[in-house]
């Protein structure tokens, strides 16, 4: 089986754990206003490797990843999840550790194919778009019931977990809603590390019209402030 590829990135500090080899599926149902990936949104075929071609780009730099791994992010990966599943059993055989980055939209909790996945998976990057349903839907054009199951359901299954959550000054800022994120973290029993990253709009060539043109990129007393909310134990 092929996996539908945009691109993979080297020597990445930001991905998970020490420095990984990052794999961007191709494909994502969501329409982030502030998505840094929007070329990977498209769904065709872009460009295709085996399980095994992935693991071969991992071992052409494998001496730099010795307290790191691969992370598979996109895009969606879970869009794709039988590929996942050849290549976290790949990565498992292989003795890799694997982190998936996932918004938490696209799984079924009775597919026993999603379970195997987690089985296979060392880490989970959930994103947490927005703890208020309205600016969910805002942001990623859904509703937040699927990624806050998720994540209650990663942290019944104590599974390693660590939310993210992008904050972007005037939208996802706001007092009230980092409040409603306090409150969904505080009611968790395992996971209890949160990465706030600074919007950037690094990512803005790759758009016809710039939904958040005007917006300024967020820094380090904005992480602060949010941390003071949230809870600065959850600071990763
Ligand atoms: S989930 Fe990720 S790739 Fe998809 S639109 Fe949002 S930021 Fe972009």
């Amino acid at each position: 089986m092929k996996g539908n590829i945009h691109s993979f990135e080297y020597l990445s500090t930001v991905d998970g754990p020490g420095v990984r080899f990052v794999v961007f599926l191709q494909g994502c149902n969501y329409k982030c206003l502030y998505c840094h990936n929007r070329d990977t949104w498209d769904h065709a075929t872009n460009k295709e490797y085996s399980a095994q071609d992935i693991i071969n780009e991992y071992n052409k730099y494998k001496e730099y990843y010795t307290n790191g791994g691969i992370t598979v992010s996109g895009g969606e990966p879970l869009l794709q999840l039988d590929f996942l599943i050849e290549l976290f059993s790949l990565c498992k055989e292989n003795n890799i550790h694997i982190t998936l980055d996932t918004s938490g939209q696209n799984f079924d909790l009775n597919d026993h194919r999603f379970n195997t996945l987690l089985d296979l998976t060392n880490l989970v990057l959930l994103d947490i778009k927005a703890p208020n349903n309205i600016l969910h839907n805002k942001i990623t054009g859904y509703d937040n019931t699927k990624p806050l199951n998720l994540l209650y359901y990663l942290d019944k299954s104590r599974i390693n977990t660590i939310i993210r959550y992008v904050l972007v000054p005037t939208i996802t800022d706001n007092e009230n809603d980092l409040y409603e994120l306090k409150k969904i973290l505080d009611s968790l029993t395992y996971i209890n590390k949160v990465e706030i990253l600074p919007y950037h709009n690094m990512g803005k060539f790759k758009w016809n019209k710039y939904p958040l043109e005007g917006i300024r990129e967020a820094n380090i007393d904005d992480i602060s402030k949010a941390y003071n909310i949230i809870g600065n134990k959850y600071k990763k």
